[in-house]
C-alpha cells in the first residue's frame, strides 16, 4: 500500500501549539495530505509568557504556499479554548481530529517548585487538553467520528528530575486518554496518547548535539497522522516514540500474592511476602486494560472462605 493512501481530504484537524516544534510538523504533514488545518499557537515563550501571531501565521503561510488549506488561531487553550473551536467551525464547518500538543515548561526541583509553577503547567497541558476536547466532543459524537491524540511524555511515564509539575500533568493526560477511549468507543471516537522525544526548543538546551541531531520532530509526525486517520482502530493506547523508534507502552501487574482469610493481615505478613508481591514472572503477570480486570482478583479471592 502506498503511504499516500492515508489521506485526510474533507477532514478538519485542530492542532494546538502548532506554531513550532512538533505541532508544526503535524500541521505540515496533515495539510500535505489534504486536511484542513487549524494552526493554533499563542506564540509565547517556553515558560508561557508573552504572545505573538507570528508563529501560527508563518505555519499557515507555509501550508498555503504548498497548496494546502489552513487557518491561524492565536488563542490561549486555557483561557479561550472556545476561540480555537470557533476558528474551525467558522472556516471549515466542523472538527474531526484534535491534537492536544500545546505545552510549556516551568522546571525546578520539587523543593523549590512554587504552587504557581505547578498549577500553570498543569493548566496548559492537562486542563487545556480537557477544555478543548470537551468542546470538540459533541461534534465528534454527533458525526460519529473523532480522533484525539493527547501529548504525554516519558517524563510522565517514568518521572524526571525537575519536572514534578510536568510529569504529573503528562501522566494525567494518559488517564484522560484511557477514559475518553472507553467513553468514546461507541461513537467511533478514538483517543490515544503519545510520549515523544524530539528536538525542539523544549529539549535543545537539555540534550547533547549528537543526540539532538537524531531527534527530528519529523520522526514523530507519521505516528500522529496514522492515529488521526480513519483507518486507525486502536484506542486508549500509549506510544513511546523517538528518533525513529515506535513502541507501545502498557500496564503490567505482577502475579501478586493472595492472602487467605485465615492468614494474618498485618504489616509483618506483607513484609514476609513482599519479595513475592514484586515478582514479574512471565507466566503470571497480567496486562489489565480496564477496571473490570479486577474481577480476576475478586474471583480468585472469592474462592477463599469469607473472612
Ligand atoms: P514547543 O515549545 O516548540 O511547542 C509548544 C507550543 O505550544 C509552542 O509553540 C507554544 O507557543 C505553544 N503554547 C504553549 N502554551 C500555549 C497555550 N496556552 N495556548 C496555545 N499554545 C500554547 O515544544 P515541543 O517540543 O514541540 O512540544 C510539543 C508537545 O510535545 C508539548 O506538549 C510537550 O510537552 C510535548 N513533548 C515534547 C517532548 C520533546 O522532546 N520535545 C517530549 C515529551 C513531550
Amino acid at each position: 500500500m502506498s503511504t499516500d493512501t492515508l489521506r485526510f481530504d474533507n477532514k478538519v484537524v485542530i492542532i494546538t501549539g502548532a506554531g513550532g516544534g512538533l505541532g508544526k510538523t503535524y500541521a505540515l504533514l496533515f495539510a500535505s495530505r489534504g486536511a484542513k488545518v487549524v494552526v493554533n499557537d499563542l506564540g509565547g515563550s517556553l515558560a508561557g509568557s508573552g504572545t505573538s501571531n507570528k508563529a501560527a501565521d508563518l505555519v499557515v503561510k507555509e501550508i498555503e504556499a504548498n497548496g494546502g488549506i489552513a487557518a491561524a488561531n492565536y488563542d490561549n487553550i486555557v483561557t479561550n479554548p472556545d476561540g480555537i473551536l470557533k476558528t474551525a467551525i467558522d472556516n471549515f464547518g466542523t472538527v474531526h481530529i484534535l491534537i492536544n500538543n500545546a505545552g510549556i515548561l516551568k522546571d525546578s526541583s520539587f523543593a523549590k517548585m512554587s504552587e504557581s509553577a505547578f498549577s500553570d503547567v498543569v493548566a496548559v497541558h492537562l486542563e487545556g487538553s480537557f477544555k478543548l476536547t470537551k468542546l470538540c466532543w459533541p461534534y465528534f459524537r454527533n458525526q460519529n467520528y473523532g480522533r484525539i491524540i493527547n501529548t504525554a511524555s516519558p517524563a510522565g511515564l517514568y518521572g524526571n528530575f525537575g519536572q514534578a509539575n510536568y510529569s504529573a500533568a503528562k501522566l494525567g493526560l494518559v488517564g484522560l486518554s484511557e477514559t475518553l477511549a472507553k467513553e468514546g468507543f461507541k461513537y467511533n471516537i478514538k483517543c490515544n496518547a503519545i510520549a515523544p522525544i524530539a528536538r525542539s526548543r523544549m529539549t535543545e538546551n537539555l540534550l547533547p548535539p549528537n543526540i539532538l541531531e537524531k531527534l527530528s520532530p519529523n520522526k514523530i509526525s507519521p505516528l500522529v497522522a496514522y492515529l488521526g486517520h480513519s483507518s486507525n482502530e486502536i484506542t486508549g493506547a500509549i506510544f513511546e516514540v523517538a528518533a525513529g523508534f515506535f513502541g507501545q507502552i502498557r500496564w503490567e501487574r505482577s502475579g501478586g500474592v493472595y492472602f487467605k482469610p485465615n492468614d494474618s493481615f498485618t504489616p509483618e505478613a506483607i513484609l514476609n511476602k513482599f519479595k513475592d508481591i514484586l515478582i514479574f514472572d512471565a507466566g503470571t503477570t497480567q496486562h489489565p486494560k480496564m477496571l473490570n480486570d479486577y474481577n480476576k482478583i475478586y474471583e480468585t479471592t472469592s474462592k477463599f472462605e469469607k473472612d
